[in-house]
């Protein structure tokens, strides 16, 4: 039994084939995924998914990488969250690799979030990149330990982990801890505690090997808890079976079906 903890199943790549992914997840053991939401605009696509399938969940909110898009409130991630399958308030966070200019508003935008977070105590799923220091400052200003979360697709070094678990957060890795040129991440992922332990797909990207290349899909988290386990020495089922109670510790609201 595992669980994809953040992936894109709305995205067209995915959805256009929503029957044989659902189908390919459940023969691999991938028995729940949690659909993250990006903008406003497309998260009827995601609660949708949600309450066609038992086993998929979904979260509010608005990527730090979406400039041209409605900009939501606290009301308004509250108003959307209160929606029974949603168990969280994210993608959310900093991105100043692909806004260099590191704006104003991701800052503002992400405040707005974590006090979501705090009001509908639903854990904050944290995108960050580029942007570690800012990422943990404001998550201490505004307090994110309070409602928890995750660092998802973590990438970055063992002592901004270290800050992060300090704070209460989960790490998630993705297929990237399977890349060769990964060694520095999979040190981390040795460091993590097995009780803050999470995985990911964030598909449709980060394709874990060995299918690199090919579309990412939530039936091949298997591989990314395969390459954590490696690393950390563990078996694949030690792994499943911690990530998998991590999850559903984590993310209070998701009942297991
Ligand atoms: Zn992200
Ligand atoms: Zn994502």
């Amino acid at each position: 039994m595992l669980v994809d903890s953040h992936c894109h199943l709305d995205f067209p790549e995915l959805i256009e084939n929503e029957a044989a992914v659902l189908a390919l997840m459940a023969d691999k053991g991938v028995t729940h995924a949690l659909c993250v939401s990006v903008k406003l605009e497309t998260l009827s696509g995601i609660i949708g998914l949600a309450e066609r399938h038992a086993n998929l969940f979904a979260s509010v909110g608005v990527h730090p990488d979406n400039a041209d898009c409605e900009e939501p409130d606290e009301a308004r991630l509250l108003e959307l969250a209160a929606h029974p399958k949603v168990v969280a308030i994210g993608e959310t966070g900093l991105d100043y690799y692909w806004h260099k200019d590191a704006p104003e508003w991701q800052r503002a935008r992400f405040r707005t979030h974590i006090r979501a977070a705090r009001r509908c105590s639903k854990p904050l799923i944290i995108h960050t990149r580029d942007s570690a220091a800012d990422t943990l400052r404001l998550m201490r200003e505004e307090g994110a330990g309070e409602p928890g979360g995750v660092m998802h697709c973590f990438t970055e070094t063992r002592e901004v982990a270290e800050q992060a678990l300090d704070l209460g957060f989960y790490i998630s890795f993705s297929g990237i801890v399977s890349f060769k040129t990964a060694e520095s991440l999979r040190d981390v992922a040795r460091f993590v505690p097995a009780d803050r332990l999470l995985v990911e797909t964030d598909a449709p990207y980060l394709t874990p090997v060995p299918f690199r290349g090919k579309t990412n899909q939530p039936a091949y988290v298997r591989h990314v808890a395969e390459a954590v386990a490696t690393a950390r020495g563990e078996s694949l089922e030690a792994i499943a079976e911690i990530t998998t109670r991590n999850f559903f510790q984590l993310f209070k609201d998701a009942k297991p079906s």
